[in-house]
């Protein structure tokens, strides 16, 4: 069964200008702004221009140019944000979620950079 992308989705809004965002940086295949109800004091999402729902999706369709912009976006993400290592910062996660399993809200597929306090174990054990 193919992906199946809701163009109604916030983020497709937030792409096409509906809605506002607090942009943190804009490339020529990704956007990276704000989470709007943060859980860390960085906490930024990465997303494609492109329409996919998942990051599995997205790594099975999506360009290689599209798929090295979106990495090489994270990275500067993080340097701007001052959580990556090489420039002293104390690290960061990158958590994606994909599905009803992973508790994905909105099914447009972004990348969550946490960052600039202690984040404790990445799962609850159940
Ligand atoms: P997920 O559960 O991985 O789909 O996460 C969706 C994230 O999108 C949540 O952390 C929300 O706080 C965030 N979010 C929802 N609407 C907006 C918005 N308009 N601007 C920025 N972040 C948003």
């Amino acid at each position: 069964m193919p992906y199946a992308y809701d163009d109604q989705n916030i983020f497709a809004k937030i792409l096409r200008g509906e809605i506002p965002n607090k942009t943190v940086l804009e490339t020529e295949h990704s956007l990276a702004f704000e989470d709007i109800e943060p859980q860390a004091p960085v906490h930024v999402l990465v997303i494609p221009k492109g329409a996919y729902v998942s990051y599995d999706h997205f790594a099975r369709e999506a360009s290689d140019s599209e798929i090295v912009d979106f990495n090489r976006a994270v990275a500067e993400v993080c340097r701007m944000t001052g959580v990556h290592l090489d420039g002293g910062g104390h690290g960061f996660r990158a958590i994606t979620n994909a599905g009803t399993h992973g508790v994905q809200e909105v099914p447009h597929y972004h990348l969550h950079i946490l960052g600039g306090r202690q984040l404790g174990r990445m799962l609850q054990r159940a």
